[in-house]
């Protein structure tokens, strides 16, 4: 029979994991979760028991301060569309939360979450690269913080040990960068990407002192793009430069055909998309 908890503290849901340790499914919104519920009719074999995180107060919330933007696991995908002070501070997020699913699926969508259930196609995933997020962790035995692409080890695979909750984000603020999101799905609205592309550059005399490019849904996790990085540093973003940078992004990816696209045309919208979102930052 499934058990189903939702402690208001961290170390009364922390005690609980210590206790079933591998009979626990954690829930935060339930966007990801309940859905793959209902299609296999029930918690996945050797798990009876949902924990609810929602009502955990150390999970919720945000600050903004020298040190960058703490994010509560809980912070939902509306407040980051919404929220002015984190939208002037990383503008990267309500550019990304904009092209998330539909208001309703936003309402509830945590960045946790999305970090957790680990699709290569999270879209929240993009921002937290380019601004080489860390991520908090915490369990009975202790607290430790990893950087973002450390926790992203595969489709639905994370470095979380099974006692681990996600308790936040810091965010390191990129000032005087210049960003831009792009995504491509297959439908308007409601569309998981194809392949996303998230940039951020420091322009210092005309030239290009810092690049930092992520791509979603072309790799077994979102990653950044060392390569196409290394292109672009010290020079001037014209026309041949950010053509370079998109073909070089391709020797960081490893598409596969899949219901949504097949491997070839993922590659050739990483070498457009990478291209045209980084022309569009220069020219924002
Ligand atoms: C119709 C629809 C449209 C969607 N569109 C998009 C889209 O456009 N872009 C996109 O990126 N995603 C999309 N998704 C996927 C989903 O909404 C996101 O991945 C969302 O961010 C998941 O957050 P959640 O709070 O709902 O996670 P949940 O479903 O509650 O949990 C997901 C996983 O993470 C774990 N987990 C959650 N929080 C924690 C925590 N704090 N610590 C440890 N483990 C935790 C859970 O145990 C579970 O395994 C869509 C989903 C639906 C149903």
């Amino acid at each position: 029979m499934t058990s189903y908890v939702a402690p208001a503290e961290l170390v009364e849901a922390l005690g609980i994991l210590a206790e079933r340790r591998g009979r626990v499914s954690l829930l935060a919104g339930g966007t990801d979760l309940v859905p793959r519920l209902r299609q296999s009719a029930g918690l996945p074999d050797g798990r009876d028991t949902i924990v609810n995180l929602k009502r955990i107060e150390a999970l919720r919330g945000f600050s903004i301060g020298a040190d960058g933007l703490a994010l509560g696991a809980l912070t939902t995908v509306t407040t980051l569309r919404r929220d002015e002070s984190i939208a002037t501070a990383v503008p990267l997020f309500s550019r990304t939360a904009d092209r998330f699913a539909s208001e309703q699926v936003r309402n509830a969508a945590t960045i946790g979450g999305n970090v957790v259930n680990a699709s290569p196609a999270g879209d929240l995933q993009i921002p937290l690269l380019v601004h080489g997020a860390r991520a908090r962790l915490a369990s009975a035995r202790g607290a430790r913080t990893l950087a973002i692409a450390d926790v992203l080890l595969g489709p639905g695979k994370t470095a979380l040990a099974g006692d681990e909750i996600l308790v936040g984000l810091d965010v390191p603020l990129l000032d005087g960068y210049r960003i831009s999101f792009s995504k491509f799905g297959l439908r308007p609205a409601m569309e998981i990407a194809v392949v996303s592309v998230g940039v951020a550059l420091r322009l210092e005399d005309g030239r290009i002192s810092d690049a930092r490019i992520a791509l979603g849904a072309v790799a077994p996790t979102a990653r950044r793009s060392p390569a196409a990085e290394a292109v672009l540093t010290g020079q001037r973003p014209d026309r041949e430069v950010l053509a370079a940078a998109g073909e070089a992004a391709l020797g960081d990816v490893s598409p596969i055909d899949d219901v949504r696209a097949s491997a070839d045309y993922r590659r050739h919208l990483v070498r457009v998309m990478t291209r045209r979102t980084l022309a569009d930052a220069c020219a924002g």
